[in-house]
């Protein structure tokens, strides 16, 4: 609030983005001020100033009449940056205008009063903390933020949404799935904000039977937070994006940039008071995102292609069907397959790769590289997932690396995705040892069903069989429903079955 007050942008940064991705944010955005409560060792060869939020301010407090605002409404309210295809993050611009015509309109639809208590889930290196964070401030409202135990512990979240009496809760499809997996029941009145990727019908029905009102909400960061809503009853199908927000216009168009008939699939555009300025150092790519058109006998309006296949139905309402390029979405984190894929292919050991995300499953969607090792290289799997670790935010990560002498290719020369093999076709499970008590057998059939896999031996690893922390998070879910109190720390520190039930085994028994 008080950079926005003095007239300044911000730009959120996740804690747990690895040193060079955090250089890369902070000198491509020209940051003069880093608000932390983390060493940097950066700040020295990039010379901004730094102010420890969690020591002693070093300014007085000067017993000053409220300062003037220095901020407009085209001043930049933030920066936020998303994965980018070419290798590096890109920084979208967000004006002012945009955030307050964006908030004024969430306040009426899905709405907001002074009464209602939001629980603020999302890490604010997100665009759609935004809504967490200013909706309730400016409805007279009152935000809880969920602190890091609630945010590891799903049994703590579901216990803070009572204590709280929480109203109104904004999260990710796979946020509400962790949150129904820990066994909470539900709260009839309490609205449902569900966007940042596609709602399934199954997730809808199961959340409409515990919640007041569910809201789908769809919308790229390019276009401030969300750009439609729409209120889910019981028993729609297909589940839509329902229809733009105040001063939000979409508009769906074939190749040649013109409208497509109802029902036909065109690509989803958005123009209005949403659109962001573009991206930051780079404009090919804002001219080639954020395009200039004429519509008909319409005058040129700017609209940005968010390279999402959409179709209007009957009804007015809009139907997203996917994405028309390598963007994916792994549990409600934005990711370009290439950006994972170039950093790969930067190793000295790499001679060619590609990563693609499996959906083994309607609700799993996991990422897997696939890399031709250069002749003679003893290039081990770990030192791979280190070196992508060194670059790369956590979920970006992929679960499994396969090599291969050579990647298939088509007849016309183009990598063959459908000959990759799956990871379960190559995966050596370190011999298989079969669950030998009731807690073993427990944990294995949680495993199988969190990482959709079919046998899990008790000496297997969580982290190689295409585990990570959403996954951990799923088993903590499941187990603490069926009453086994574990945590995330105990599947980092005990990463095999075996291992798991005798720690906990220990804890039971130690009293
Ligand atoms: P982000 O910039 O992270 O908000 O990601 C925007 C992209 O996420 C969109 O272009 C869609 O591909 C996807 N997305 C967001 N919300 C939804 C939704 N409710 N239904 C389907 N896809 C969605």
């Amino acid at each position: 609030l008080a950079v926005h007050k003095a007239g300044g942008t911000y730009v959120p940064i996740h804690t747990s983005f690895p040193v060079a991705r955090v250089a890369y944010i902070l000198k491509d955005a020209e940051v003069q001020v880093l608000l932390t409560n983390l060493d940097f060792e950066t700040n020295d060869v990039l010379g901004f100033c730094t102010i420890r939020i969690d020591q002693e301010i070093p300014f007085s407090i000067v017993d000053v009449p409220n300062p003037s605002s220095q901020g407009s409404p085209n001043n930049l309210a933030y920066i936020i940056y998303t994965s980018g295809s070419t290798g590096n993050p890109k920084g979208v611009l967000v004006n002012h205008f945009s955030l307050v015509n964006f908030l004024c309109s969430m306040r009426l639809k899905p709405g907001i009063n002074e009464d209602d208590v939001l629980l603020a889930v999302t890490s604010i290196s997100f665009d759609i903390a935004a809504l967490e964070l200013f909706l309730p401030l400016i409805s007279g409202a009152t935000v809880v933020l969920a602190d890091d135990e609630m945010l590891n512990q799903p049994d703590m979240l579901v216990e803070a949404i009572d204590k709280y009496q929480v109203t109104i809760i904004q999260a990710t499809p796979a946020t509400w799935q962790i949150l129904i997996d820990a066994g909470w029941k539900g709260r009839p009145s309490l609205k449902a904000l569900c966007g940042g990727e596609a709602l399934s019908v199954k997730l809808a029905e199961r959340l409409l039977d515990r919640v007041g009102s569910l809201w789908n909400m769809y919308g790229p960061t390019e276009t401030t937070i969300w750009s439609t809503v729409n209120l889910i009853q019981k028993g729609d199908f297909p589940i839509t994006i329902g229809q733009p927000i105040g001063n939000t216009q979409v508009y769906i168009l074939d190749r040649f940039h013109q409208p497509v008939p109802v029902n036909v699939v065109g690509e989803l555009h958005i123009g209005g008071d949403g659109l962001a300025r573009g991206y930051l150092n780079q404009t090919r790519l804002t001219e080639e995102k954020f395009i200039q058109v004429s519509i008909g006998y319409l005058p040129e309006v700017r609209l940005y292609r968010t390279g999402d296949d959409a179709r209007y139905l009957n009804n007015g309402t809009i139907e997203v069907l996917g994405r028309m390029d390598d963007q994916v979405k792994i549990n409600g984190h934005r990711i370009e397959l290439g950006e994972i894929t170039a950093m790969l292919l930067t190793h000295p050991s790499v001679q060619d790769g590609i990563v693609v995300a499996r959906s083994e499953s309607e609700s799993v969607k996991i990422l897997v590289a696939y890399f031709v090792p250069t002749y003679h290289s003893s290039l081990e799997i770990y030192e791979l997932k280190e070196y992508l670790g060194r670059k790369l935010p956590f979920y970006m990560i992929p679960s499994f690396f396969i090599s291969l002498p050579s990647l298939p290719l088509t007849p016309n020369g183009k990598i063959d995705r459908k000959s990759l093999p799956a990871p379960e076709e190559v995966l050596h499970l370190t011999g298989y040892v079969a669950p030998r008590n009731d807690e073993e057998q427990l944990l294995a059939e949680i495993w199988q069903n969190v990482l959709n896999l079919e046998k899990i031996g008790v000496r297997d690893n969580f982290f190689d069989l295409g585990g990570g922390s959403m996954q951990s998070l799923q088993v903590v879910a499941k187990a603490n429903m069926y009453g086994m109190r574990i945590t995330v720390e105990n599947i980092f520190e005990s990463q095999t079955i075996e291992a798991l039930a005798q720690q906990l085994g220990e804890v039971y028994n130690n009293g």
